[in-house]
Order: structure tokens, then C-alpha cells, then sequence
């Protein structure tokens, strides 16, 4: 992938105004409270949510359907802060990336991948991250080696939406603008289940339509299968559930995904079925199961036999992800035969079954596979290079016992 590397940092403009509310990342009824409590009505809610949201404005003065004095005092008393870029990256193919440092200096990744045709209004979706690292250490996932630093805010998550969609805005006058990122998965770093309330509280503002208005089946949230949560999600949004489930059997799941040792698949299931299911008219028809193909690990026929199995009664539609290995990663990606004999199995089976493109190796979009810029910090990055060192001396080891 051919990518043009653009250096950002604008940390001095934002450090001038982190005194002032920041209104990205209010919800509706967030912004009304703080409108009255200047004296103003609450309808010019909406009004702000349009122009930040829709139009991708920052600056007040550019809001023109606010009185001149309004524009003033929110000026004196707020901003829209969106996180800091580091940097970003886009591909000649319409792929684009951004590296953000939140607060507390630590950085976080947003992949943007268009579809193929890379049409200007076409298919764009975008894989947000919840979480400063992740606690949940599936054994396939860069995210996962370097541990968990914190939670992502409200606004931190939105604010990616934000930035994603104002690279298209550039240069086009505030009231042309418009979004064009049409999808968003849950499904950079981080388990989102495990940061409920701010990534619920993100999701209903794209799908506000004062704010992206973005359609309930084109977000859609990844888990590694919380369970507890998953029954509370069903409660309180109506967005599209997907599951990193990667393994058909508990054995071998309790290995890849650790969190299965505590919500084995069989309550998995259940919560999934749930979802579909519940009493909420509103709700879904199927789930999307993510499969990560790891080479003579996950990716027999016996295991894509198990994987029909286990998913019969669960409506549900299988992507299959070739790995994207990362350094010294204990895995390899399954050959492209394999993949097509596994996915051939389900299709026989009766499931669509589809097999993500690797669109530029080095956008790394799946579940656990945005490549690590976090500030390393935690025990588990360090014990994680740590066994990278043993095993590198042990190699050498073996080098020198062959030499002899
Ligand atoms: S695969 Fe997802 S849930 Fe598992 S460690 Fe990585 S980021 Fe966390």
C-alpha cells in the first residue's frame, strides 16, 4: 500500500482551551442542561449538535443560525475539542489512518477502510477503538500483549468518528460539508462491553439524527462475549451485535479468547440468541461471528464442522479473517486453500460466509489487530517481551547446538 504519511500536532492550540466545556461528546440532553444553565433555551441543542456533528464545525463564529452574542459567549465559555491526531496515514487505495494521544499521553488507532471501488460517496467504514490497550489478552492480539492503561471517554470515542469525517470536509465551506464515514464498528483496541456506558453513550450519538444519524444496522458493536452486558446492550441500544468468537469449542477458545474460561460458549450463545431474539421488536436478525484464521491452530474441516454445529440454531453470518501477524506473534496465517475449504464447509452448511480482504497489509483493522502504539506501560507488555527475549535466546540456543 502506498501511504502518505502527514505529521499532526496541534497540542499547544488544544492545551488553550482544555479550561473550557467541551461540547464534543455531549449528549442531546447534556447540551439542553448546559444551555439553560447559561440562560438559553434548550432547543439550540440541536442547533450546536448540527453544526458540530453534521457540518464538522469547531468555531462558533461559523455557526450562523446563532445570534451574535450567543456566538460570543459560547466562545468565552466552550470549545469542541476533538482528541489530539499524532498522525495519520492514507492510502492511495482509500484506506486511512489515525494515531490519536488521549489524555495521559497514551495513543490510540482508527482504521478507515472504504469499499473496493473507493467511490467517493461509497462505502466507508470505520473501527473505532473503546480502550487504552485490553485487559482480556486473547493469545492472537497485538492490543491484548500490551495490556490495559485505561478507558477511553465519551468524547475520545466519538471524537475519532468526528476526525474520520472532517477529512473529507477540508476545504469545503462549513454549510457544504457533510459526513460521509457510512459505517462504524466497535472493534479497534479494547473490549467496548468493558467501557458500557461511554461507548452506549457514543453509539446513540451516531445514531442521533441531530448528530451522524447514522442507520442501527450500520453500527455495529464487537464483542469478545461479556455476557452480562451483552443482555444489557439488547435493553438499551439497537445496533448490530458482531462476536470475536474464533474457536468452535471451548478447549480451544479458553486458549485464543481467555474470557471464555468465565462466559463459556454455551452462555455465549444463549446471551447471542438473546440479542436476536429478546422482546424488543426493534431488534436484529442475525450476528455477525468473526473468525480469525490461524494457520493448523483454528482452521480444520473437523473445526469448521464443530463451527456449524455450535452456530446452527443462532441466525448468524460468518467472517472469516486471514491474521494479520504482528511481531513475533506465536501464529501464522492460514493459506488462502484453507480458508476457502473452511469457508466452502460453512457455505454447504447453509451460512453466508464471507472472507475479509486484507486491503494494505498494513492497515490492520480486525478485532486485536491494530498494530500497537500504545505507550507500553503495563506488567503484561513487559512480560510479553520478556518470553519474546527467552525465546529468542533459546533460539540462539538451538543455533548453537545445531552448529555443533
Ligand atoms: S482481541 Fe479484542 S478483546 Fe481480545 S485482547 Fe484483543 S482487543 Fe481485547
Amino acid at each position: 500500500m502506498q501511504v502518505n504519511k502527514i505529521p499532526v500536532m496541534d497540542i499547544a492550540k488544544s492545551a488553550e482551551i482544555t479550561d473550557k466545556i467541551n461540547l464534543l461528546g455531549m449528549s442531546k440532553d447534556e447540551l439542553a442542561a448546559f444551555f439553560v444553565s447559561i440562560g438559553e433555551k434548550p432547543f439550540r441543542a440541536t442547533q450546536v449538535m448540527k453544526w458540530i456533528y453534521q457540518f464538522g464545525v469547531t468555531d462558533f463564529f461559523e455557526m450562523s443560525n446563532i445570534s451574535k452574542k450567543l456566538q460570543q459567549r459560547l466562545h468565552e465559555l466552550a470549545c469542541v475539542l476533538p482528541p489530539v491526531v499524532r498522525y495519520k496515514e492514507f492510502s492511495q487505495d482509500g484506506t486511512r489512518k489515525w494515531v490519536f494521544e488521549v489524555a495521559g499521553g497514551s495513543l490510540v488507532e482508527t482504521v478507515l477502510i472504504p469499499a473496493e471501488d473507493n467511490k467517493q460517496f461509497g462505502r466507508k467504514t470505520l473501527c473505532i477503538s473503546s480502550q487504552v490497550g485490553c485487559a482480556l489478552d486473547c493469545s492472537f492480539c497485538s492490543t491484548g500483549k500490551q495490556g490495559f492503561e485505561r478507558d477511553l471517554t465519551l468524547s475520545e470515542i466519538i471524537g475519532q468518528l468526528w476526525v474520520a469525517n472532517q477529512s473529507y470536509m477540508d476545504d469545503v465551506p462549513a454549510t457544504k460539508r457533510q459526513n460521509l464515514v457510512t459505517n462504524v464498528v466497535m472493534m479497534g483496541m479494547g473490549e467496548p462491553l468493558l467501557n458500557y456506558e461511554p461507548v452506549v453513550a457514543a453509539m446513540s450519538l451516531m445514531l442521533d439524527d441531530h448528530a451522524f444519524g447514522l442507520s442501527k444496522r450500520r453500527v455495529t458493536l464487537s464483542t469478545s462475549g461479556i455476557v452480562p452486558k451483552m443482555y444489557d446492550l439488547a435493553k438499551d441500544i439497537d445496533v448490530a451485535l458482531a462476536i470475536s468468537l474464533h474457536a468452535p469449542n471451548d478447549t480451544l477458545r479458553d486458549e485464543l479468547v481467555p474470557i471464555n474460561k468465565k462466559y463459556p460458549l454455551n452462555e455465549l450463545i444463549k446471551a447471542a440468541k438473546a440479542y436476536i431474539y429478546d422482546e424488543n421488536p426493534r431488534h436484529k436478525k442475525h450476528v455477525t461471528i468473526e473468525y480469525v484464521m490461524l494457520a493448523g491452530v483454528n482452521d480444520s474441516d473437523e473445526h469448521a464442522h464443530q463451527l456449524a454445529a455450535l452456530l446452527k440454531d443462532l441466525p448468524s453470518k460468518i467472517n472469516l479473517i486471514p491474521f494479520n501477524p504482528f511481531a513475533h506473534a506465536p501464529y501464522q496465517r492460514s493459506s488462502n486453500n484453507r480458508i476457502h475449504a473452511f469457508s466452502n464447509i460453512l457455505n454447504q452448511a447453509g451460512f453466508v460466509c464471507t472472507i475479509r480482504q486484507t486491503r494494505g497489509d498494513d492497515i490492520d483493522a480486525a478485532c486485536g489487530q491494530l498494530v500497537g502504539q500504545v505507550a507500553d506501560r503495563t506488567r503484561r507488555a513487559k512480560k510479553w517481551q520478556e518470553s519474546i527475549e527467552k525465546r529468542q535466546q533459546a533460539m540462539l540456543l538451538d543455533g548453537a547446538d545445531i552448529a555443533k
